[in-house]
C-alpha cells in the first residue's frame, strides 16, 4: 500500500482497544488472570489512546499528499495477488469494480439480487447470483483459489457470517470487510478478515486529507 495509506491504518490500530478491557475483566472475575495484570493492560490502555490522537494528527499531516494520491492506489489494486471476489453490487461495490476493471484485475462479483447482477453483467463483469452467506455461493465463485474477498454489503454481522465461512475455505485469503460501527469492526476481525474498513471513519479522514477519491 502507498505510504499515507499504511501510516493512517497504522495509526488507527496503534491504540489498545476496549475490548482488551472486557477480555481482562472477564480474565480476573475467573481467576485466571492476576489483578496487577487487569491493572496493568488499563493502564497501557489509557496511556495509548491518550497517545493515539497526538500520533493521529501528526500521521495526516503527514500523509495529506499520498491521500490525494488515487493513481498510486490504484496500482496496488491490481498489484495485489491473485484473483479477487467483490461481494454486493450496491453503492461501495459498483465503486469497487469501476476501481478494480480500470486496474486491469481479475474479479468476480457475487450479488444476490438478480436484477443487480444483471446490471453488473451488463456492465461487462462476471457475475455469480446468490447469496454469499452460502458455501456454494461463494464455491461458485471459485473463492478456494482466490486471492482476495471484499465484503462491500452494508450488514456487517451479516459480513461477519460470509467473512468466516470464508476463512474456513481458503485459509490464505486476504479479506477486506466494510463495517459501519465499531463492534462490527471487532466482530469482523475476530471472524477473520485481515481488514477492516469503517465507512464513516473512511470518510473523515478523507475530507480531514482534504480531498476525495475521483470518481473512476
Ligand atoms: P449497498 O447497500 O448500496 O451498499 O448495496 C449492497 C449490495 O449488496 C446490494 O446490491 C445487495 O443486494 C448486496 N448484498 C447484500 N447482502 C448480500 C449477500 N449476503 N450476498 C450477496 N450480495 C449481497
Amino acid at each position: 500500500y502507498p505510504k499515507g495509506t499504511a501510516l493512517t491504518v497504522s495509526a488507527s490500530l496503534a491504540q489498545i482497544g476496549e475490548f482488551s478491557f472486557i477480555l481482562a475483566g472477564l480474565g480476573a472475575s475467573l481467576g485466571i488472570l492476576p489483578e496487577e495484570a487487569r491493572d496493568l493492560i488499563l493502564a497501557g490502555a489509557i496511556l495509548s489512546i491518550l497517545a493515539n490522537p497526538f500520533i493521529f494528527g501528526l500521521v495526516v499531516r503527514k500523509s495529506g499528499e499520498a491521500a490525494s494520491a488515487t493513481p498510486a492506489a490504484d496500482a496496488s489494486v491490481s498489484a495485489a495477488a491473485g484473483r479477487a471476489v467483490l461481494v454486493g453490487y450496491g453503492r461501495v461495490g459498483k465503486s469497487l469494480a469501476r476501481r478494480l476493471k480500470a486496474a486491469h484485475a481479475d474479479f468476480v462479483i457475487v450479488e444476490e439480487q438478480a436484477d443487480r447482477a444483471d446490471e453488473a453483467r451488463a456492465a461487462g463483469y462476471e457475475v455469480v447470483t446468490g447469496n454469499a452467506t452460502h458455501l456454494q455461493t461463494l464455491e461458485k465463485a471459485g473463492l478456494t483459489e482466490a486471492g482476495r474477498l471484499l465484503v462491500a454489503i452494508p450488514e456487517g454481522f451479516e459480513a461477519g457470517g460470509i467473512v468466516h465461512r470464508a476463512r474456513d475455505l481458503n485459509p490464505g485469503l486476504n479479506i477486506i470487510a466494510r463495517a459501519h460501527s465499531a463492534e462490527e469492526v471487532e466482530d469482523l476481525r475476530l471472524r477473520g478478515a485481515n481488514h477492516v474498513v469503517l465507512g464513516e471513519e473512511a470518510i473523515a479522514l478523507r475530507m480531514l486529507a482534504g480531498g476525495s477519491a475521483a470518481p473512476a
